[in-house]
């Protein structure tokens, strides 16, 4: 276990944003864990645990606390009579485990190609993108209970998840420390209809190699004409979720004009599309631009502080408010 003191926040989350953390524990094995959080509580200080830094935002103040990261490596696979199951230790990176099922002809993740950050993170919010989310094919995560001190296994279901949501990112925030993930994949590759910019990109370029490796190579590639690498421009997350509407509200959204799509997964507004019509796309605001490609995702171009991201937040979701009656809702979550 690796204690380090006053660690810039900014140089551990990908919006490059925050002050120092007072001590930045990284844990190489499950046994450390709980040393880590019995430090944190002998020094009385709260903890926070990060992964890499890709939905999570720092303030100018840094924070006096205890921030606890993963860096335990390792893919076990397992054959069963349903598949291959994958349990993955949390410090992994994510896109490396995609690559390493697609290379393998698995299926069940591809469309989760290029999402930043470690395995430990992804059930946290049940990443999702291009018409898969996490939960389609975890099976259970091992974890660290902090309110009994004990190692537990939490199976699918006992995580709730739905968009960008389970019990880790709602009702028990705080309390759990994903030590791996398991999902189990199959050979084979995704069902027809594909999401529809996957459909989109197909037919602009005549692609018929839908294996696990095609679906990969396509979402990279849409992904990377449309959103920033977090190495090369500061960002964190989807800045703003998606809006999910019940099917009254939709046919009342609809009687207004606004793209409602009906989905497996509910009806839907892309909240980017009321960021890009109150005329926010491509604008520079206090030093945050807003990505003339996908109005979800803001860029960091020349903010110094968190004040300048909160600001140009404000204007953004109160003008959206005014203009569509939509609040729109933050996806990363904040060190405080
Ligand atoms: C350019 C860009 C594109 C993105 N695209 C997508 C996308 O398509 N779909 C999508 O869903 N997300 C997307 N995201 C958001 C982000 O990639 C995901 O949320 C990812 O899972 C974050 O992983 P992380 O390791 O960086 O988590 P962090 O930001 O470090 O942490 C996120 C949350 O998880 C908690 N956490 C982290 N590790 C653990 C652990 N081991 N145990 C318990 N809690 C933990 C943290 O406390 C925090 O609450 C994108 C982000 C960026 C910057």
């Amino acid at each position: 276990m690796r204690i380090n003191e006053n660690i810039l926040i900014s140089s551990l989350t990908t919006m490059r944003l925050g002050g120092p953390a007072r001590y930045v524990i990284e844990v190489e094995k499950p046994e450390e864990i709980p040393e880590a959080y019995n430090f944190a509580i002998t020094n009385k200080l709260p903890v926070f645990v990060l992964g890499y830094g890709a939905n999570t935002i720092g303030h100018d103040e840094g924070y006096n606390g205890v921030i606890i990261i993963s860096r335990m490596k390792g893919i076990q696979e397992e054959e069963t009579a349903d598949g291959t199951k994958l349990t993955i230790m949390g410090g992994e990176y994510w896109d490396n485990i995609v690559d390493y099922a697609c290379k393998k002809g698995l299926t069940g993740i591809e469309a989760l190609s290029k999402i930043p950050g470690l395995a430990g993170a992804a059930p946290v919010q049940n990443i999702g993108a291009y018409g898969q989310e996490i939960a389609n094919t975890l099976q259970s995560i091992e974890v660290y209970d902090t309110s009994t001190g004990t190692f537990r296994t939490l199976s699918h279901d006992d995580l709730g998840f739905s968009y960008r949501k389970s019990i880790l990112n709602t009702t028990e925030k705080n309390r759990y420390f994903v030590i791996s993930i398991t999902s189990l994949l199959k050979k084979g590759q995704m069902p027809r209809p594909f999401y529809r910019s996957i459909e989109t990109y197909i037919s602009a370029n005549n692609i018929t190699d839908f294996s696990p490796q095609g679906i990969r190579s396509i979402v990279s590639a849409i992904r990377k004409d449309k959103l920033p690498d977090p190495m090369e421009k500061a960002s964190a997350g989807s800045f703003f979720k998606n809006i999910y509407l019940t099917d009254s509200e939709a046919e009342a959204a609809e009687s207004k004009g606004y793209p409602v799509y009906r989905g497996k997964d509910g009806n839907k507004i892309n909240s980017g599309w009321f960021i890009e019509h109150a005329g926010f796309s491509g604008k520079l605001l206090h030093g945050i631009r807003v990505s003339d490609k996908a109005s979800l995702v803001l860029i960091n171009e020349s903010a110094k502080s968190y004040n300048d991201l909160a600001e140009a937040r404000a204007e953004i979701i109160n003008k959206v408010y005014d203009i569509y009656g939509y609040w729109l809702e933050q996806e990363p979550i904040e060190i405080v």
